[in-house]
């Protein structure tokens, strides 16, 4: 039996990678079935409301619903009936009290959809995860499928939380990990709209596919960690590291982008990413190929206290008694996605110290409440700042890059802020009376 032209699909954990694959698949003129054992989350996106903060998405959900093609369940028997190709899309976060990456989802989520396949079909990993998994579920696949004609392929993703919709029609490339070319013309089928646009494709390995992934987040995390090491050599040389990134990315070998210098990355991908590496590679016995992870994971958490520590050369060496305005909560703008988010990790470090933290973010207001309610927080960047002795810029929203420094001046009690992410323009904000200070930037 061959699969039609047109597959049918299934998307196999509904958060933030699969909600949006689900709903970018119908648009390019699926079946899709989308399923997550979390009933809340597959009530809300049957109701059409997207469960997380990711812009367009929205619309995108509620007109693809209204075409029938788009459904959503939480039953592996339903999902097995109505589609061919199955993507998982699973969470694989670090391991509790470890660096290693948690598989378990992965394990019971092939587990609970294979039983039902009785006839051939596809499924393709997308959550990323170290290399050797691909393998071993093939092996877990092929135990447990009735059928013998189930295969597996691997198929990482490279979206961006905050572009999720834009980077899932129009990815930059299509990396397919196969074990045979029925399973890369599976494949090819399923994302003929995506590669007639004209996106490369990389055929390969499992191996190299999850390989692929791991890969380029260990190099954007060591590109901004780079420029945030020159941040630390600028504090002491009183440079610019603004300046200095600019200067460097004029060089088309070295490029712009990832070299903004300021409070680090955080989120559901780049931290864990870096250490379950580490950890696969300590296992195959190679890690002293990625000893330079550990340098970058260790700048990257630097930047949070140098923060603490900047707030607190500004409030007089005291936080106690103080009140602090924390801008952001979300680990990046656009997105209300709080995992390791390094905002909200220097506020509830300010709260330990014994200041006053009020929050206020454009998306993340209620996963950040959820998971820190000993902070306070704001409806408004206005009313957070209310009778704030100090401000700290943490994530870098538009709204926030917009503020008006006078404006915002009147509700304070002391003028001073901290510019966490370099978005602001010192010399306007000094102008307007502020005390103003940045990571590697005089
Ligand atoms: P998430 O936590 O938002 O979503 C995971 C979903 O899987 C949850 O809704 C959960 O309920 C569901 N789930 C867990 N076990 C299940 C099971 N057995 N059966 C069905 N559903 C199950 O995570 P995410 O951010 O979407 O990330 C998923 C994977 O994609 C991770 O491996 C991540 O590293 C990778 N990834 C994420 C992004 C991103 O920007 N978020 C980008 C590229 C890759």
């Amino acid at each position: 039996m061959t699969i039609s032209s047109r597959p049918r699909l299934s998307i196999i954990g509904t958060g933030y990678l699969g909600a949006t694959h689900a709903v970018c698949m119908t648009e390019l003129g699926y079946d899709v079935i989308g399923m997550d054992v979390d009933v809340e989350k597959i009530a809300r996106l049957r109701a059409g409301e997207v469960p997380f903060f990711e812009p367009g998405l929205g619309e995108l959900l509620r007109k693809n619903l209204e075409t029938g093609r788009l459904r959503f369940s939480t039953s592996f028997e339903e999902v097995a009936g109505c589609a061919d190709v199955h993507f998982i899309c699973v969470g694989t976060p670090q391991k509790k009290g470890e660096y290693a990456a948690d598989l378990s989802y992965l394990d019971s989520a092939i587990a609970g959809l294979a039983t039902h396949l009785n006839y051939r079909a596809l499924v393709v990993g997308k959550s990323t995860v170290p290399a050797g998994t691909a393998a071993r579920l093939a092996d877990l696949l092929a135990a447990l499928a009735p059928s013998p004609d189930v295969e597996l392929a691997w198929n990482p993703e490279f979206l961006r939380e905050g572009f999720a919709v834009e980077d899932t029609l129009r990815p930059d490339r299509l990396v397919f990990g196969v074990r045979s070319a029925w399973s890369e013309q599976q494949l090819r089928a399923v994302f003929a709209p995506v590669i007639e646009a004209g996106t490369p494709v990389v055929v390969t390995d499992f191996a190299t596919a999850e390989l692929v992934k791991v890969a380029a987040n260990s190099f954007l995390a060591t590109k901004i960690s780079f420029i945030n090491a020159m941040a630390e050599v600028c504090e002491v040389t009183h440079a610019d590291v603004t300046q200095l990134a600019e200067a460097l990315g004029y060089d088309d070998r070295i490029g712009r982008r990832f070299l903004n210098a300021g409070l680090g990355f955080g989120g559901g991908c780049l931290p864990k990413d870096i250490r379950a590496f580490m950890a696969r590679a300590g296992e195959l016995g190679v890690d002293q190929a990625l000893t330079f992870l550990k340098d970058v994971d260790e700048i990257n958490m630097r930047r949070r206290t140098r923060v603490v520590d900047l707030g607190f050369e500004l409030v007089n060496d005291s936080y106690i008694g103080t009140k602090v305005c924390v801008l952001g909560a979300a680990f990046k703008p656009n997105s209300d996605d709080i995992r390791d988010s390094p905002a909200l990790d220097v506020a509830a470090s300010m709260q330990r110290h014994g200041a006053v933290v009020v929050v206020y973010d454009p998306a993340a207001m209620d996963n950040a409440r959820q998971a820190h309610p000993e902070l306070c927080y704001a409806d408004s960047a206005l009313a957070a700042a209310q009778g704030a002795n100090l401000v700290l810029l943490l994530t870098e929203w538009s709204e926030f890059r917009q503020m008006d420094p006078q404006v915002l001046a009147r509700v304070v009690a002391h003028p001073r802020i901290v510019d966490g992410r370099n978005c602001l323009d010192p010399a306007v904000w000094r102008a307007a009376g502020w005390t103003y200070r940045a990571l590697g930037r005089p």
